[in-house]
């Protein structure tokens, strides 16, 4: 195993549980397989696969995903092929013949396809291993449900004798259960990993307006010139407002959304996927059949509607394992119009709720890291220190005061204003409904003029969050006081508010740039280091002739070598083929494929 690891894939060492599940799955057994993006599932059944005497056949729902995997396997020298539906007919004769010669060792199919190939499969192919990867597809529960996956059930009744694997990355209890009822996996051994993914630093933005989150992600940018990442928006509009502030400022960028024609959306999928465009503004359609690992940054642009949805999308940030950041813009338009979605959506009662946990997520004094394990039911007792809550643990201070002002406003509008309003009235803001209703007679109007206007909306989103207030979301969003709050409002207890964070946006993404300036040495396990520090002028140099040699080989760049590996390449600066192929991550095919070229250019460099 460990040989097959080192000669084909260039890694030294397994990931935690793969050794186990490789070794369970080579030994005739079943397994269901949870392990967060960028874990490592691949290999789970990729190594079985190159051991195991025939082939193993991968079930993938989406064609990109299966063209990836297979690019990915033969730029390794692993023969690999793709059975499905955007092949043309000779394509697919032509992967029928490798399959009657035997020489294939991963077949990837569609499950519809899989279904309507079997009995010729059968006959022809010597079929070692089935692999169904994103396996929660099979699951209504989960949030990429596809109705052809509930078919697949009939493999282990057809063929009990062939060991069968699952992988998915949801990690959620219902979901799991019904991925093992409905692929009759009872017998199956049931892996679970640790879905921390620390190289991914969390930072949540409070607050701001769209204006201002447009130039913040602007800087954001300008401080990662060479890194591509994902906007995601809650909407088709926001997607390509973003993108034309961007652009406009000469950022390369591209859209995709659900209006856009298949064409579009496949271009704009290709053009991040191979370092065409920078960045990619996106609705959530976006990312499941994107197996980019250099993804260097998630933005969030809107707040997800739940946790669930928002691990799944940051997920596609650092796959290689290099840091990379993720930040999260949240502001309270964003949970009414949530809110209104999860009204609307049949399912009220679950998505409130899963928009609720997601809302406490971004508004949390606590470790965020610590919040997203507990929520996937891992158990953790320190702070990451790879969130912004870590780097700038709030300061509180005694807001009784400010608390009973704004109740007592909401109690003289008779609780039928919302937020907004409420802060009018406290900061004395002749705003139109404030004149309108007559809010400006009160005796609580500009009862807190020294406080800013957005620093109220901040204090009041806090006082919901600690639970004297709540939004009547089926009562047009006013402002209720709670009976907690009632207690506050009467002095018969005190409040604790945090200082405002609002201003230190700046400062903590920088401090992750320089975190990322070595991530070689920060994040990396199996880069066998000497010590060195990157050479940041080698790396760029490194990258350009990796898009090059794309260009001419008509490949993502990422699946020539990974980010990981031109960082280890720019740290370690090797000068002989011997030394190249010791880097981790280059196996014996590329280092002979790729070493001279890449050996010329470092070589070249030095002098
Ligand atoms: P997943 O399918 O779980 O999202 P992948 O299978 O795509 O993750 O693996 C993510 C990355 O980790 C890939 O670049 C892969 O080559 C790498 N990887 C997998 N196993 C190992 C290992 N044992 N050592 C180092 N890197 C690994
Ligand atoms: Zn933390």
């Amino acid at each position: 195993m460990k040989e097959t690891l080192k000669r084909v894939f260039g890694y030294d060492s397994f990931r935690p549980q793969q050794e186990d599940i490789i070794s369970h799955l080579l030994s005739g057994g079943n397994a269901l397989v949870l392990m967060p993006t960028g874990g490592g599932k691949s290999m789970c059944y990729q190594l079985p696969a190159l051991l195991l005497p025939g082939v193993t056949v991968v079930v993938s729902p989406l064609i990109s995903l299966m063209k990836d995997q297979v690019e990915a396997l033969r730029a390794n020298g692993v023969r690999a092929a793709a059975l499905n539906s955007a092949n043309t007919e000779e394509e697919n004769q032509l992967v029928r013949r490798e399959c009657d010669q035997g020489t294939l060792k991963l077949l990837y199919v569609s499950p519809e396809r899989l279904l309507l190939e079997l009995p010729y499969l059968m006959r022809e192919l010597r079929i070692s291993l089935f692999a169904i990867d994103e396996a929660h597809c099979i699951s209504q529960w989960g949030h990429d449900f596809r109705p052809e996956y509930t078919q697949l059930g009939v493999l282990r009744e057809m063929y009990p004798n062939i060991p069968l694997v699952a992988l998915t990355a949801t990690a959620d209890k219902v979901t799991r259960q019904d991925i093992i009822t409905q692929l009759h996996l009872e017998d199956a051994r049931v892996f679970v990993s640790s879905f921390d993914r620390p190289n991914l630093s969390l930072n949540v933005v409070r607050g701001m307006d769209s204006k201002q989150k447009q130039h913040a992600i602007l800087k954001f940018i300008g401080r990662h010139p060479n890194d591509c990442g994902i906007i995601y928006c809650l909407s088709r509009k926001n997607t390509e407002t973003v993108a034309n502030f961007l652009s406009g400022h000469g950022i390369p960028v591209a859209v995709y959304h659900a209006g856009l024609s298949a064409d579009e959306r496949e271009r704009a999928q290709s053009d991040f996927v191979n370092d065409r465009v920078q960045v990619v503004c996106a609705t959530v359609a976006f990312g499941m059949g994107i197996n980019k690992s250099n993804v260097r940054f998630v933005i969030h642009y809107n707040l997800p509607k739940s946790i669930e949805n928002f691990y799944q999308e940051i997920g596609r940030a650092g796959r290689d394992g290099v840091a990379s950041e993720t930040l999260l813009f949240y502001n309270l338009q964003d949970i009414v119009q949530l809110s209104k979605f999860a009204q609307e959506s049949g399912q009220a009662a679950i998505n409130k709720e899963r928009l609720d946990r997601m809302r406490e997520y971004a508004e949390a004094d606590v470790c965020r890291r610590r919040i997203l394990l507990n929520y996937f039911g891992e158990e953790t007792s320190c702070d990451c220190g790879n969130c912004d809550v870590c780097q700038h643990p709030p300061r509180r201070f005694d807001g009784t005061i400010l608390v009973q002002k704004a109740l007592s406003a909401v109690y003289r509008t008779h609780q039928h204003a919302t937020l907004r309003v409420v802060a009018d009235i406290l900061h004395g803001n002749f705003s139109a409904e404030v004149k309108q209703n007559g809010y400006d007679r009160l005796p609580t109007f500009g009862v807190g003029h020294d406080v800013p206007l957005r620093d109220w909306n901040d204090y009041l989103l806090q006082m919901i969050q600690l639970g004297f207030l709540e939004i009547a979301y089926d009562e047009n969003n006013h402002l209720r006081i709670t009976s907690q709050g009632a207690e506050v409002l009467y002095g018969r207890s005190t409040a604790q508010l945090a200082v405002i964070r609002r201003e230190e946006v700046t400062p903590v993404l920088e401090r992750r740039r320089k975190k990322s300036e070595a991530p070689v040495i920060a994040f990396d396990e199996d880069v066998p280091m000497t010590g060195g520090t990157e050479d940041k002028a080698l790396f760029e140099r490194l990258r350009q002739l990796r898009l090059r040699l794309a260009k001419e080989q008509g490949f993502p760049p990422y699946i020539i070598l990974s980010d990981k590996v031109l960082h280890a390449l720019a740290t370690l600066k090797p000068t002989t083929l011997a030394q190249f192929g010791n880097v981790s991550g280059i196996g014996e095919f590329k280092k002979q494929k790729y070493g001279r070229v890449f050996l010329d250019e470092i070589t070249s460099y030095l002098k």
